[in-house]
């Protein structure tokens, strides 16, 4: 695996050629930020968790076949302080969802969440049912969406190198930083509970906000 050295367009000719020699020679010149973020990227340990048909392609995606080791995050874990990526992989349920984001509570900053197919990014062919939610951003701060019912392998394995882009242009400092830096950000959303009618709250306000559509006069 290779460490990308700072590029710095400010950078004369001469400083770019000593920097490539060293290179040569087996030292890397990088920065603080991107060698934290090139280990967090890179070191991906999943939730062993599923929730229906999507979470069989998530288990191929970690077999031999298609071998999500490959890019360090074949370690899924039983337990979620072990775990820092979330994948919801599946429908779901109204009866369900307390529970997947207590688990995403319990898992340890930074994490990351992975909207794995149709269902979970909106309820896919279940929309319309009375117990399904209708999306797991409504309670949770997704980073990648993977479309699909279900999603084949390689998405998955697409959606994980989105996700290690993403981590891989986070700026430890400035305004720009993520969550799990900022002293500010709230460190948990709601945990829905079961009302008499629906989940309450139905959604966390701080992720989401219901559409607003005009009306046709
Ligand atoms: S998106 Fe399709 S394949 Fe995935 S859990 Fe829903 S119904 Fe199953």
């Amino acid at each position: 695996m290779e460490i990308a050295p700072v590029s710095n367009p400010a950078m004369d000719e001469d400083a770019r050629h000593e920097i490539c020699g060293l290179g040569q020679q087996g030292i890397w010149i990088t920065s603080v930020e991107a060698l934290y973020n090139w280990g967090r990227g890179n070191s991906l340990w999943p939730l062993g968790f599923g929730l229906a048909c999507c979470a069989i392609e998530m288990i191929a995606a970690s077999m031999a076949r298609f071998d999500l080791a490959r890019f360090g995050a074949e370690v899924f874990r039983p337990s979620p302080r072990q775990a820092d990526l979330m994948i919801v992989a599946g429908t779901v349920t109204k009866k369900m969802a307390p529970q997947v984001v207590r688990l995403y509570h319990q898992m340890p900053e930074p994490k990351y969440v992975i909207a794995m197919g149709a269902c979970a990014i909106s309820g896919g062919p279940f929309k319309q049912g009375y117990n399904v939610l209708k999306g797991i951003d409504r309670y949770l701060p997704v980073d990648v969406h993977i479309p699909g019912c279900p999603p084949r392998p390689e998405a998955l394995i697409h959606g994980l190198m989105d996700l290690q882009r993403i981590i891989a242009q986070q700026k430890l400092t400035g305004p720009g930083r993520p969550r799990h830096l900022r002293a500010d950000a709230p460190a948990e959303s709601a945990v829905p509970q079961h009302g008499p009618h629906d989940l309450e709250p139905p959604f966390d306000r701080a992720l989401w906000r219901p559409p607003v559509l005009p009306r046709e006069e």
